[in-house]
């Protein structure tokens, strides 16, 4: 399996789960070359096509690296980890690959990134949500940015400002 960090086609399987019934294995893989660890998911019997339906009702075939790249936008200069930006993806393509295997809406994979976002990072997580809200006016982003203060403890407030 080609390693999405350095490209190089060289690795081991360190851990491997089915979900959904055992169609959908899912491997924890690590890289001889960089050691970056990595995850693929394979369904058995078919080649996996997942397919995301958008707002206006367009289907796309899904593709892991748009949700990277959301997350990377809304993570710059921020202190999360390459890393933890997997990790994120992974959750959420876990959680979408057990319920879903034909179709996903786009809200569904937007609503699951702010979910995971949410406790990682609070300036990255009001990021990705105004742009993927789409927030009508600054009332509505106000309204957002005060329900995340309300949820942080103390210590952090000063943070999300900073
Ligand atoms: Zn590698």
């Amino acid at each position: 399996m080609r390693c999405p960090f350095c490209k190089e086609d060289n690795d081991k399987v360190i851990d491997s789960r089915s979900s959904d019934a055992g169609r959908v294995i899912r491997r924890r893989r690590q890289c001889f070359c960089c050691e970056r660890r990595f995850t693929t998911y394979e369904k058995i019997g078919e080649s996996f096509k997942l397919c995301v339906v958008k707002k206006d009702n367009l289907r796309v075939p899904y593709d892991r690296d748009k949700i990277i790249a959301g997350l990377q936008k809304a993570c710059y200069k921020r202190t999360v980890a390459a890393e933890q930006i997997q990790q994120i993806a992974d959750k959420v393509e876990e959680e979408m690959f057990k319920r879903f295997d034909k179709e996903v809406s786009s809200a569904f994979i937007g609503e699951s990134v702010m979910k995971q976002l949410r406790g990682v990072d609070n300036v990255a997580y009001i990021r990705f949500a105004s742009v993927y809200r789409d927030f009508k006016d600054a009332d509505d982003l106000i309204e957002e940015v005060r329900q995340v203060i309300a949820d942080t403890d103390h210590a952090d407030q000063k943070k999300l400002f900073q």
